[in-house]
């Protein structure tokens, strides 16, 4: 695709970022097949190259320029243009379409950034927008909101009530505890992931990064992991003050907010990456991407850039690192036989997509003995990817019961994921049960392993 920007803006290093992008593209649109806005709504504008094509418009344009024609295409960025690009999920699976290789989500963060300088939003969305950063990023504060939540779910506006679970779950909870629930962050489950999360004795050592609202929402996934990882003799090094990866800022346009969190959590680890810890394990994979690309993201940041790609190089999902641990292992005792209930995978965009590990949790998943059920349209996003399943309640629910009629098409008894914005999004819906998947191979393995 051929760009027109002057020396100047050429100067300016997003703008040379986003050219590159931009470059790469042969407009052949293959792109819009697998782009699940493109599927639902069959607008061009809503499809990864008439994006593309909007994005190129804006960064073009310059309403303060002496040029009539460039203040005129300045004048065609409007709050239409704010609309599609907002409904794009940053799922990026055509980033895994594309034959050119085009990293539409590079451009996509430009854009994004650029267009929230010109094309104001109404208080509304300025409220949820900020809202929704203030509330989810801070463990203790989301796990306060989300018990108030729970309590007047009913008076909470769809989209919102939607996320909360209801208190029959916490009782649900209770009876499965792989089940994703609230306030279920019980006295017991608060142990057990205090228990999972004191292996320093272990020789080997990783950090993982807890997130901001998995704590609150499904206390198990953590601890699960970490009992995973100590079968292995690996451990787990607590690191308390790292906190959400900022990739909640980022994605709602308060990219400062969202780079401060990645240095403040570069600063939180470092210590211990120098004392040898071998990965930062992520076990939702959300987190993971954003974390991978901590380095290509502070790149032009002189006191963090050499950190955060080490920081970015240690990161690895909990598929990656078991999956290297079970390759290495030949004892019988790992094929876990567990029930032979039919399981369904939902490979979350963020493994897929982002970090290129599609197909891995369910490799797993076989060779632990489980029966997974075959899955149709898994490219497809489930309709979460963030906060989307509230600032775009609708689409989002649309692709969530496609999701859901794809998953279930086999009868599976329980539906499982590797991220928590698809495991809370797919339960909202109170259909089959999801689980994360290391908690499905944290009961079926045997609590020691033998010796090899
Ligand atoms: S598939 Fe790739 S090259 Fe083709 S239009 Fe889409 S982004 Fe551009
Ligand atoms: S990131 Fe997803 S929703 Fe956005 S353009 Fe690409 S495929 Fe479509």
């Amino acid at each position: 695709m051929q760009t027109h920007f002057s020396d100047a803006a050429l100067a300016r290093p997003h703008i040379q970022r986003a050219d590159k992008v931009l470059r790469s593209c042969v407009h052949c649109g293959f792109c819009n097949a697998t782009c699940p806005t493109y599927q639902l709504l069959g607008d061009e504008r809503d499809g990864p190259r008439g994006r593309i094509y909007l994005i190129k418009q804006l960064l073009e344009s310059d309403p303060e320029s002496q040029d009539a024609s460039t203040r005129q295409q300045a004048s065609e960025i409007t709050r239409e243009t704010q609309r599609h690009l907002d409904r794009c999920l940053s799922c990026r699976s055509c980033e895994t379409t594309c034959p050119s290789g085009v990293q539409y989500h590079t451009l996509l963060d430009i854009g994004r950034q650029e267009l929230e300088r010109r094309v104001g939003r109404p208080w509304r969305e300025r409220l949820l927008r900020s809202g929704l950063r203030h509330a989810l990023v801070e463990p203790a504060r989301f796990k306060a909101l989300l018990a108030l939540g729970v309590r007047f779910r009913p008076l909470a506006p769809g989209a919102l009530a939607d996320k909360i679970p209801l208190a029959r779950e916490r009782d649900h909870q209770a009876e499965h505890p792989t089940a994703p629930v609230a306030v279920a962050a019980t006295p017991s489950d608060q142990a057990l992931s205090r228990q999972g999360h004191s292996q320093q004795g272990l020789s080997r050592q990783v950090l993982m990064l807890e997130g901001c609202v998995q704590p609150g929402l499904a206390p198990n996934i953590n601890a699960a992991t970490a009992r995973v990882l100590a079968r292995f003799g690996i451990g787990v090094t607590p690191i308390q003050e790292a906190g959400c990866c900022g990739a909640i800022d980022y994605h709602l346009n308060a990219q400062q907010a969202g780079r401060a969190r990645m240095r403040a959590n570069i600063d939180a680890w470092w210590p211990a990456i120098e004392a040898g810890a071998e990965a930062i394990v992520q076990t939702a994979s959300g987190c993971g991407a954003f974390v991978k690309e901590y380095g290509e993201m502070l790149a032009d940041d002189p006191d963090y850039a050499e950190r955060a790609a080490r920081v970015s190089a240690l990161a690895r999902d909990i598929v990656e690192v078991l999956g290297e641990e079970i390759a290495r292992d030949d004892r019988q005792s790992l094929a876990a036989a567990p029930d032979q209930q039919p399981l369904a995978f939902h490979c979350p965009c963020t493994l897929q997509h982002a970090q290129g590990l599609g197909g891995e949790v369910e490799k797993i998943l076989s060779q632990l003995g489980f029966t997974l059920a075959p899955v149709m349209e898994g490219h497809l996003c489930c309709g979460s990817a963030g906060t989307y399943s509230i600032t775009q309640p609708e689409l989002s629910r649309q692709l969530r019961d496609r999701k859901l009629e794809a998953l279930e098409a086999n009868g599976p008894a329980r539906i499982a994921t590797a991220n928590i914005g698809c495991q809370t999004h797919l339960s909202s819906a109170g259909r089959t049960p999801v689980s994360h998947w290391i908690e499905l191979v944290d009961d079926a393995l045997p609590e020691t392993l033998p010796q090899e």
